[in-house]
């Protein structure tokens, strides 16, 4: 999903239009999040996007972090951590994406 930042407010590119998502106010102008998701207090899935690169773990940063693996492939889960978000790297190790050598200092 495309997302630009501007003053706060970030324009995410959905299937037809552009949506503004106030992420302060967690609230978007797609009409789902309007019309049904504002009521229930609930995010549509332009404000989880929006959070999602905000907490670096999107898509991009999941990228990035494989394509490091594939450059570096005896990186440790701490030097990993020091480059990356660990919640990214904990999402891709649970969904199997990546694996690590296992530091058994922090094992144990
Ligand atoms: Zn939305």
């Amino acid at each position: 999903m495309q997302i630009e930042n501007q003053d706060n407010i970030y324009k995410v590119q959905g299937t037809k239009d552009t949506y503004d998502v106030n992420l302060e106010e967690k609230t978007c102008t797609c009409p789902h999040f309007l019309h049904r998701m504002q009521a229930i207090h609930q995010y549509c899935k332009h404000i989880h996007a929006v959070i999602d690169k905000e907490q670096q773990r999107d898509e991009e940063t999941y990228d990035k972090i494989k394509q490091h693996l594939k450059e570096n492939p005896k990186t440790t889960l701490e030097q990993l951590e020091a480059k990356f978000n660990p919640e990214a790297i904990d999402d891709l190790i649970s969904k199997k994406e990546i694996t690590l050598p296992t530091a058994s200092s922090t094992t144990q």
